[in-house]
């Protein structure tokens, strides 16, 4: 990883109650990288804020939480104005839209919801030049829901689509970021996560040089890192349940 994303820097814990939904999740994080036989280091944390107010998340660095992942860009941008004495690791990870590229291409260090080469070559040309390279994954819409973004799951779209990404001067192509249909089957979670990483295995063998999986949330991130998850997006299962449709 050219940033660093890890989830163990550990410094003074706040209080231990503020942490302990946090901690819950390291705790299976680190039980499902052991399970998998995999490096205690293999997988990092991605703390999903949004509809979270900026305050819990100044107690969450506390407790030593230093990535965290949004979905809205005014939201985002208000608690990075909130929290700018912080060295936080900020990753967007909504659906996003042309016109809202410029303030993430100059405010966050990875994107993982590139799904459009329009989208691409946007924030390459808006990623400023005394920035490293924007980190980005493809969202890929694995189990082709019509309700999710994200490109469908065909080999050569992928394929095409990464290999353009992978041309662009400000972008690093660091992997593919899913979402799968919700389902409580663990079987059927890995089913899905087995085929982002199909995915992923023949960008490589393709030859571009990719290290990112980014999948698995609340519900099914032990099923990710069973299938080689190396960025958790988790959101509930720390903050608790988020208010209103739509979040
Ligand atoms: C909200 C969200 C998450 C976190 O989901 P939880 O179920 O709260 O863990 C992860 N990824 C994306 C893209 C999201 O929008």
């Amino acid at each position: 990883m050219t940033e660093g994303t890890s989830a163990t820097h550990r410094v003074q814990p706040a209080a231990d109650t503020e942490c302990a939904g946090l901690r819950a999740v390291w705790e299976r994080l680190a039980c499902a990288l052991a399970e998998a036989g995999r490096a205690s280091d293999g997988a990092h944390l991605v703390a999903v804020s949004k509809t979270v107010p900026s305050a819990r998340l100044r107690e969450m660095f506390a407790c030593g939480q230093r990535t965290f992942g949004e979905s809205y860009v005014q939201e985002a941008l208000a608690k990075q104005e909130a929290l700018a004495d912080l060295p936080i690791e900020w990753h967007f990870i909504g659906p996003l839209q042309s016109n809202k590229t410029r303030p993430v291409a100059e405010r966050f260090a990875w994107v993982h919801s590139v799904d459009r080469l329009r989208i691409a070559e946007r924030l390459s040309a808006q990623r400023p030049a005394d920035l490293p390279p924007l980190n980005v994954c493809l969202q890929v819409n694995i189990d082709r829901e019509a309700t999710k973004s994200g490109i469908a799951p065909d080999p050569e779209e992928v394929s095409d689509l990464a290999h353009a990404v992978a041309q662009l001067p400000r972008l690093a192509l660091r992997g593919l970021m899913a979402i799968p249909a919700p389902t409580d089957d663990p079987l059927r979670q890995r089913d899905s996560f087995r085929r982002v990483r199909a995915l992923f295995e023949q960008l490589q063998s393709e030859g571009l040089a990719l290290d990112t999986l980014s999948m698995g949330m609340s519900d099914d991130l032990e099923a990710a890192v069973l299938e080689g998850a190396t960025l958790v997006r988790v959101g509930r299962a720390i903050f608790g349940a988020r208010p209103g449709p739509g979040h």
